[in-house]
């Protein structure tokens, strides 16, 4: 699968329908699987979309309604089964370690692997992981429960030096090195070379946020400086505003004016109520606002340059 790459596995709120899981999505990223969200369903959609459970790098919980969680009891179970011996780390809301480890410590099935736990910041936005390139940032979200979206970023990439200026000015390792962090070169006899003569643009990094269950929250743009990809939930048609605000969700149509605001390159809307079967008007409404929108579909796959296509 290549890289900065979404598989939706589940789109639906509350309760799944005869098309639609409960929310779940793998994001291929950096070169790992990040699985975020395990509403229930999620190993066999995993399955489906042949991403093998022992790939997984890490869990993203967002919040404790079961529509986002209750996959995780048997995905952790399985990872037993099937021997895992890579560690596993779990970033969720506090109260979901104890859950998980009571019901194992019951059923006395030990796990085979390290599973840790890391619960989410308090803060309003904090990184909660980060690897060689790249930081996973929590962001609090507006729910009826505490709940958080995730901004996956990649660091600005270097400059890539050509290789015909090595071999042309016999660059040394140091001199590589100056210039891939944008130095001019000066030749001995004094010319300066521009750094823009000896390097090629960098490729651009990536970003996607997923942000999951909340009352629209445009005050969390000031964390989103550079969104590429984003997925924002739609529970509802603008007409039900007042059920969006009674249950702490967005319209389609303020997932489209949110993408507007922090200027995403591509809006990937879903969560949707399990009343609509027809999903044609919540595409309407956020076109309102924002071009470049796809309704999230389970199995499919999105990316920035492409339209999404299904896996399955
Ligand atoms: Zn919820």
């Amino acid at each position: 699968m290549e890289d900065n790459a979404l598989i939706v596995l589940g789109c639906s709120s509350a309760t799944p329908n005869s098309v639609r899981f409960p929310s779940a999505q793998v994001l291929h990223f950096r070169s790992k699987y990040f699985l975020i969200d395990c509403g229930e369903g999620t190993q066999m959609q995993l399955r489906r979309a042949k991403i093998p459970f022992e790939r997984i790098d890490s869990i993203f919980i967002s919040h404790l309604h079961g529509d986002h969680y209750f996959g995780l009891f048997g995905l952790l179970a399985s990872l037993n089964l099937t021997g895992r011996k890579n560690p596993l780390t779990v970033y969720a809301p506090e109260g979901l370690e104890e859950l998980v480890r009571y019901h194992f410590l019951k059923t006395e099935q030990p796990f085979s692997y390290p599973l840790v736990f890391v619960s989410l910041p308090k803060e309003p936005c904090a990184c909660i992981k980060s690897g060689r390139g790249y930081e996973i940032r929590a962001i609090q979200l507006n729910h009826r429960v505490p709940c958080w979206g995730f901004y996956f970023v990649e660091e600005p990439k270097e400059r890539k030096i050509r290789k015909e200026a090595i071999s042309a000015y016999n660059l040394s390792i140091e001199e590589v090195k100056c210039i891939k962090n944008g130095s001019d070169l000066t030749l001995q006899d004094g010319t300066v070379m521009l750094n823009e003569e000896l390097t090629l643009a960098p490729q651009p990094s990536f970003s996607y946020a997923y942000i999951s269950d909340t009352v629209v929250k445009p005050d969390i743009a000031q964390y989103l400086p550079d969104v590429h990809l984003l997925y924002h939930e739609a529970t509802f048609l603008h007409e039900l505003l007042s059920m969006a605000e009674k249950t702490h969700h967005s319209t389609a149509k303020q997932a489209g004016e949110f993408a507007a605001l922090v200027k995403a390159d591509k809006l990937i809307i879903g969560h949707f109520s399990a009343r609509y079967k027809d999903l044609q008007e919540h595409l309407n409404e956020a076109k309102q606002s924002f071009e470049n929108v796809e309704l999230a579909s389970d199995l499919s796959l999105y990316t920035l340059y492409k339209p999404a296509y299904s896996i399955w």
